[in-house]
C-alpha cells in the first residue's frame, strides 16, 4: 500500500509547480554524482564562471564591488583566479540586501533568513527554484539508502518557524506526502508515547530529526523496548552526532545514519554517503580559508561556499560562519565531489588556554565521545582560567574517573586551568533546538 502511494505521488508531483523541474534536477544528480573529480572540476569550473559573469552583469551589489576591485568575468579562468574575488558575509548582505536581487528576479524572490541562535541573524532572497534544487538533491542523497520522494517521513525537529506558522497549505501538503511530526520543543513523554504507537502502526521509511531531540525519543523507545520501528534511513542535521547517539540509533532503529550538513541559506550542502563520508554536493562549491589564503590540505578553517543554483541573490564565496576541514583523500564510494572530514561548530565554539591556545570543540569531543559512560556533555568557558563542564552519565562515574578526564584536559589546556566537572540528569536544549557542546565568551582572535 505504501509503495502503491509513492508510486502516485511521484507521477502526481510532476503536475504541481516545479514538479518538473525537480524531476529533471533529480535526473541531472543522478548522473552527475558519478563523474570523475576531474570532469566535477570542469564542470563547477563552468558553473563558477557563469555566476560571476551573471552576477557582475546583473547585480547591482556584484558589479559595484568587481568594478570597484577592477575584477572582470573573462579573467576567471582556474579556480585560483576565482579565489582572488572577495569574500561575502554576513554583515555583507544585511547591509547590501536589496541591491543583491537581480531585477529581472524581483517579482520572483521571497525573503528568508538565517537563525539567530549561534550568531548574527541575516535575511537574504530566495526563490521557488531554490526548493526545487534542494528536493532534487536532498532525494538524490536519501536514494543512496533507498528512500525515494513520497515515501513516508516522519519528523523529530523542533524550529518553531518550520512547524507552527504552518497554514492549511502546507499542512495539506504534509498529509499527501506523507509525512508526520514530533516537535522537539516539547517533548513530553505523553507525546513520544503517542508518536511510537503512531510509528509503529504507520511504518515511516525514514526519519528526519534534530540528533539531540532523537537521542531522547530513542531512549525513551529503548526504555520501553519499543524496537519495531524500521525506517531505511535516519537523517541527521543541524548538529554533530556522537559515536553513543550512533550506536543508541542502531539498537533502537537498526538502520544506517546520515549526517547531512544544511545552511538555511543554502539548503542541503553535504550528505553522508554509505562509506560514511560527508559528501559535497554539486551545486556548492567549497573552499575552507585560513587567515584569508585557502587551507592546505586538511587543515582547518573557515567555511565559504559558492552556490552554483542560486540565481535571484547569488551567495559567491560567501563565509557562513561555520569552520571545516576538506578531507584531501577521495571517498572509496566512487562520487567525484569533495568530502568534509569535519565541520566544527560555530566560530565562537572555541576554547582558549591559559597560554592563549584555541583548541576546538573537536577537542572536547574526542575526550568525551570515546567515553562509553558519557551520554552528552557541555562546556562553558567564562574566562581563559576557568572551564565548566556539565555531563550527563549513564551510570554513575567516580571522583577518581572525574579527576582523570580533568588530568586529560589539562594536559592540553595546561595545568593552571580551572576544570569543574559536574554530573547532572540532563541539559537543556539550545532554542533553535540543538545541541552546542561548547559555549565561550572568549571569543577567538587569529582568524
Ligand atoms: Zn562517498
Amino acid at each position: 500500500m505504501s509503495n502503491m502511494h509513492g508510486w502516485v505521488y511521484r507521477n502526481l508531483r510532476r503536475l504541481w509547480p516545479g514538479g518538473i523541474e525537480t524531476q529533471k534536477h533529480l535526473r541531472e544528480l543522478k548522473k552527475m554524482q558519478w563523474l570523475s573529480h576531474e570532469e566535477m572540476e570542469k564542470w563547477q569550473l563552468e558553473r563558477i564562471q557563469h555566476i560571476v559573469k551573471y552576477a557582475y552583469e546583473n547585480i547591482p551589489f556584484y558589479r559595484e564591488r568587481y568594478g570597484r576591485e577592477d575584477i572582470h568575468p573573462e579573467d576567471i579562468r582556474s579556480f585560483k583566479d576565482f579565489q582572488a574575488l572577495p569574500f561575502l558575509t554576513k554583515q555583507d548582505v544585511n547591509s547590501n540586501r536589496e541591491s543583491m536581487v537581480a531585477p529581472q528576479m524581483r517579482k520572483k524572490a521571497f525573503i528568508n533568513m538565517t537563525g539567530g541562535s549561534t550568531g548574527e541573524s541575516m535575511r537574504f532572497y530566495i526563490d521557488n527554484s531554490f526548493w526545487w534544487w534542494n528536493q532534487a538533491l536532498e532525494y538524490r542523497c536519501r536514494g543512496w539508502y533507498g528512500v525515494k520522494e513520497g515515501d513516508k517521513l516522519a519528523w523529530c525537529w523542533g524550529d518553531s518557524r518550520d512547524m507552527y506558522d504552518w497554514n492549511w497549505k502546507r499542512r495539506l501538503k504534509a498529509f499527501i506526502t506523507q509525512q508526520k511530526y514530533l516537535n522537539a520543543y516539547s517533548l513530553t513523554e505523553e507525546k513520544m508515547r503517542a508518536f511510537a504507537e503512531m510509528l509503529v502502526e504507520w511504518r515511516p521509511i525514514m526519519v528526519r530529526a534534530y540528533v539531540s531531540a532523537l537521542e531522547l525519543f530513542a531512549r525513551y523507545l529503548k526504555d520501553r523496548g519499543i524496537f519495531d520501528i524500521r525506517p531505511k534511513l535516519i537523517e541527521t542535521t543541524a548538529e554533530k552526532i556522537t559515536v553513543y547517539q550512533r550506536e543508541l540509533f542502531d539498537e533502537v532503529f537498526g538502520c544506517p545514519v546520515a549526517d547531512c550538513y544544511t545552511g538555511r541559506e543554502f539548503g542541503t550542502i553535504a550528505y553522508e554517503c554509505e562509506q560514511g563520508r560527508l559528501h559535497v554536493c554539486e551545486t556548492r562549491f567549497p573552499e575552507i580559508i585560513v587567515k584569508g589564503r585557502a587551507a592546505r590540505p586538511g587543515e582547518l578553517g573557515e567555511v565559504a561556499l559558492t552556490s552554483l543554483s542560486q540565481y535571484t541573490m547569488p551567495f559567491i564565496r560567501y563565509k557562513n560562519d561555520d569552520m571545516a576541514i576538506l578531507d584531501p583523500e577521495p571517498c572509496p564510494c566512487g562520487r567525484g565531489t569533495p568530502v568534509y572530514k569535519e565541520i566544527v561548530g560555530r566560530i565562537f565554539d572555541f576554547l582558549v588556554s591559559t597560554e592563549g591556545k584555541y583548541i576546538h570543540s573537536a577537542y572536547l569531543m574526542l575526550v568525551f565521545n570515546t567515553k562509553p559512560e558519557v551520554v552528552r556533555f557541555q562546556a562553558y568557558q567564562p574566562d581563559k582560567r576557568h572551564l565548566d563542564i556539565q555531563v550527563v552519565c549513564k551510570e554513575k562515574v567516580t571522583e577518581a574517573w572525574k579527576d582523570e578526564v580533568i588530568a586529560e584536559i589539562q594536559s592540553n589546556f595546561g595545568k593552571d586551568i580551572r576544570v569543574a566537572i559536574d554530573i547532572v540528569d540532563h541539559i537543556e536544549l539550545t532554542r533553535a533546538g540543538k545541541h552546542r557542546f561548547v559555549i565561550s565568551d572568549v571569543k577567538p582572535d587569529f582568524l
